[in-house]
């Protein structure tokens, strides 16, 4: 499978997309295309609402349902990565064109941090080296609760949600 790496244009972004789909045998709709424009302008760390809020204020008419199962074929394809998934509410951010950086998630409130820490890069290239395989991407999120949350609730360490830890 195909995968973005850095500088590449919006253009360069859509093509690629249109050839995961023809290479997978989906159908390249025009509510597809209209769901990547809104992911590319969209920042930071998003959800599936946010698209769908931006596709309404822009007049397209596109189905919840058609948003949901279009954004992880963006992550499948490499233009999206997946931020949060501890939550059944996925939230996104683009893969390419960003400082690499992992995330600490706050159980209680949702506040992401996001840290670039060297060493994390260095151990998953050491950990795939011992078993010769080709690192692409990385996933570690420190869960927790931020400094307001372990303020208000200092005994709260315990989960906070069900299938958690
Ligand atoms: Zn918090
Ligand atoms: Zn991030």
């Amino acid at each position: 499978m195909e995968r973005l790496q850095q500088k590449h244009t919006p253009d360069d972004v859509k093509n690629a997309f249109r050839r995961y789909l023809r290479a997978n045998g989906i159908k390249d709709t025009g509510a597809r295309r209209m769901i990547l424009d809104a992911a590319l302008d969209l920042h930071e760390h998003f959800e599936a609402e946010q698209v769908l809020y931006l596709l309404r204020e822009r007049g397209l008419k596109v189905g919840k349902a058609t948003v949901y199962r279009t954004l992880p074929l963006l992550v499948d394809c490499g233009i999206l990565k997946q931020v949060r998934f501890d939550v059944k509410q996925a939230h996104y951010e683009h893969a390419y064109g960003e400082v690499a950086h992992d995330h600490m998630v706050c159980r209680r409130c949702g506040l992401i941090i996001e840290f670039a820490a060297d060493k994390i890069q260095a151990l998953s290239e050491t950990v795939a080296k011992g078993h010769r395989f080709h690192v692409i991407s990385h996933r570690f999120q420190i869960s927790g609760l931020c400094w307001d949350c372990s303020i208000a609730c200092p005994i709260a360490a315990g989960p906070l949600e069900p299938g958690d830890g």
